[in-house]
């Protein structure tokens, strides 16, 4: 028997994590990497002083059935106050850990070059800790031989990877466009509950949710996540944080009618959120180098998509 295939899957977000489960599956050894410190990516929770905080993604909606399967596998469940959407139960990084579990992951590791020789794909690797996020050149600590790669990351990460090594992809991926999201988080220590979800039409915010209505949540203490609208994101995505945590609690109050003084506020800037310009193919594939890309960006803004693109992706290698 010849010896398994093996793939790097660069990014544990939903889309790295499923194409990586699929080719694990198909007996390939694969090894996932990651900058961040837990597996998700946008599937991510903050805890912090007693609060939980969804400041990613907030709900997924499931009309593909394997996609719902995995959903109700792994921690999540329908959110009453969205009618038929998923959340984590309670959090979304549970999912995210569920999915992740039995995988190899390197977390806190950025991936900053890729070097194809004779053996295969070789990665440049960092201490994402130390590292900066925006250096792309060949240095650092290198990885072993992969048969393939896998780019799990959002689409102007991953033009810069494949720019750098003067990948065709690169090309094709300068007109998908992610738009950026402001998510503040709020905490009220003592205070009662007010609305579940509110979805102002006017203002700053474009989304408020009260953390304890997802199912499985702890009633107290109050805890809020809202997101600035994608035009509000972008117009103030270099202002400092506590401007922007002024102006957000502002419109705050103002959508809610909540007037009990925060006890825990602070912001999260999403460079890139939500496809708002999807390449519209539902994963890249490049079978003479062995290269593959995917995720949300591929098809939608939205984590089904992101399931949807790592599948197709872990299909094709596999066919
Ligand atoms: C604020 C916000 C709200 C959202 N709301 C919803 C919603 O309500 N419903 C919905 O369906 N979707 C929502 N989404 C979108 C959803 O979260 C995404 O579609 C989905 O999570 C994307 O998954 P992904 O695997 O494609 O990418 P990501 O989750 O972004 O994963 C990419 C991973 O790659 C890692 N990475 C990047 N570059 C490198 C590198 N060089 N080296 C190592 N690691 C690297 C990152 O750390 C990250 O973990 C929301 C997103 C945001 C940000």
């Amino acid at each position: 028997m010849g010896l398994s295939k093996t793939a790097a899957v660069i990014g544990a977000g939903m889309a790295g994590l499923t194409a990586a489960a699929h080719l694990a599956q198909a007996g390939w050894g694969v090894t996932l990497f990651d900058k961040g410190r837990k597996p998700g990516g946008r599937m991510a929770t903050r805890s912090q002083d007693g609060f939980m905080f969804n400041h990613g993604c907030q709900f997924a909606s499931a009309h593909d059935a394997g996609f719902r399967a995995a959903l109700i596998a792994n921690h999540a469940e329908i959110w009453p106050a969205t009618g038929d959407k998923f959340s984590g139960k309670p959090s979304i990084a549970l999912l995210a850990a569920s999915l992740a579990a039995g995988l190899n992951i390197k977390l806190g590791t950025h991936v900053s070059f890729l070097a194809r020789q004779d053996a295969g794909w070789r990665l440049y690797l960092h201490n994402a800790a130390i590292t900066p996020p925006s250096l792309v050149e060949p240095h650092g600590e290198l990885s072993p031989a992969f048969d393939a790669v896998i780019l799990a990351i959002p689409a102007p990460q991953a033009a810069a990877l494949l720019a750098a090594i003067d990948h065709p992809f690169a090309v094709k991926l300068a007109k998908v466009h992610l738009a950026p999201c402001w998510a503040l988080m709020l905490g009220f220590a003592g205070a009662a509950p007010g609305p579940d979800i509110v979805k102002p039409t006017s203002g700053p915010l474009s989304w408020i949710a009260r953390e304890n209505s997802r199912p499985g949540a702890a009633p107290t203490p109050v805890s809020y996540t809202t997101h600035a609208s994608a035009a509000w994101s972008a117009a103030h995505l270099e202002h400092p944080a506590d401007e922007v945590i002024a102006t957000l609690s502002a419109a705050f109050v103002q959508a809610t009618r909540i007037t009990a003084p925060a006890t825990f506020a602070s912001v999260h800037r999403w460079r890139y959120a939500l496809a708002d310009a999807p390449l519209g193919e539902d994963c890249l594939w490049d079978p003479q180098q062995q290269l593959g890309l995917c995720g949300d960006w591929c098809l939608a803004g939205k984590l089904e998509a992101a399931y949807l693109s790592g599948r197709s992706l872990g299909i094709r290698l596999t066919a």
